[in-house]
């Protein structure tokens, strides 16, 4: 703990001294001015002292600068703003400690100077001092865990939004993201198109070469989906098991039928071989519409997945349109 003992008097700076170095104080800086004083702390050059100073023992009556006048310069520097300054003085009278305490002085202590009193007030300052230093210390604490608990909650955020094997979106966040879009679409009067794909006899995929290969099987569905898919308003998602789906704000039916074929084509050429011979390829059913308050998103995925249906029906590896009739909004205007 350093201390800086500023006193024009050399006697009353030898007794500070010697009290404060017999109780073990040893870090003990000395000034027989406020200008001294200054120099000492980096006042007066800018630079800052290499001594780290815990507590400043200020007389008041000093010739040219007074000790109040030097507590209200050393306070308004920044990093002193903290220090505690405590006044050593004769001046006792109210009038002169209030001007003290105004000028940031923490406390006093009457001259002449009791060897008890100093070292039980300059105990209980430095131990403030140590206070407020551990509380720092741990508001600094409390910050990181703060700043790693936001960060943790964002990474929770995004997971929860993503689908743990394949990495897309998951099923929860693309209901959100239909829902928005749908409502968005509703007031713009734009379409909206929605695929629906599902992987060819994949369970037969599954049984015989294994639920690992399965596994990588979709990772590589899911990566190729999302890497054929590519304005920036699109969405790819996991939508269960072996089916997945993509949405298609501001697209039409042509538009959606050329996004579907492309991605047959592509988890086709891929080349996956499959259990039972040949390539791994999927279904696809695709539906567009362009959404009013009378409709839901729910018929959308409805009219795609019926499509999808369709498809596996009439043989698979093949993209189907919905049917007209299933996209009839309700009859009922409000
Ligand atoms: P279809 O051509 O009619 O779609 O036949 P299918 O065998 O693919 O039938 P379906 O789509 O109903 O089968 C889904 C299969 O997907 C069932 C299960 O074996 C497999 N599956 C679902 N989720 C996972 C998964 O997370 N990992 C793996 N490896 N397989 C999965
Ligand atoms: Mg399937």
């Amino acid at each position: 703990m350093g201390i800086l003992i500023v006193d024009d008097s050399a006697d009353d700076r030898l007794l500070v001294q010697s009290i404060l170095s017999a109780a073990g104080y040893d870090h003990l800086l000395v000034a027989d001015s406020a200008a001294a004083a200054f120099r000492l702390l980096g006042l007066d050059d800018g630079k800052h002292s290499a001594s780290r100073i815990d507590l400043i023992l200020m007389d008041i009556v000093m010739p040219e600068m007074n000790g109040i006048e030097a507590c209200r310069q050393i306070k308004a520097v920044e990093r002193f703003r903290d220090t505690p300054i405590m006044m050593v003085t004769v001046k006792t009278d109210p009038v002169d400690l209030q001007l003290a305490f105004a000028a940031g002085a923490l406390d006093y202590i009457a001259k002449p100077i009791n060897k008890i009193e100093l070292l039980t007030r300059v105990r209980s300052v430095l131990r403030l001092v140590h206070e407020i230093e551990r509380r720092r210390a741990r508001e600094q604490e409390l910050l990181e865990v703060m700043r790693q608990l936001q960060e943790a909650n964002q990474m929770l955020l995004r997971l929860s939004c993503l689908d743990g094997l394949t990495g897309i979106t998951n099923r929860r966040q693309f209901d959100d993201f239909l829902d928005q879009e749908w409502r968005r679409a509703v007031r713009e009067l734009t379409p909206l198109s929605l695929i629906m794909l599902d992987i060819d006899r994949f369970k037969s995929y599954n049984d015989i070469l294994g639920h690992t290969s399965g596994d990588e099987c979709l990772k590589q569905v899911a990566a190729a989906i999302s890497g054929a898919v590519n304005r920036p308003g699109d969405l790819v998602a996991r939508y269960g098991g072996d089916e997945f789906v993509v949405v298609l704000p501001g697209t039409r039916t042509d538009g959606a039928a050329q996004v579907a074929e492309t991605l047959r084509q592509r988890i086709e050429s891929l080349g996956i071989t499959h259990s039972e011979g040949g390539c791994t390829t999927i279904s696809v059913g695709f539906a567009s519409m362009i959404p009013s308050r009378n409709t839901s998103p729910t018929d959308l995925i409805k009219a795609a997945d019926q499509a999808l249906y369709q498809a596996k029906q009439e043989g698979r590896n093949r993209s189907k349109q919905a049917g007209v009739l299933s996209l009839v909004p309700h009859s009922h205007e409000d």
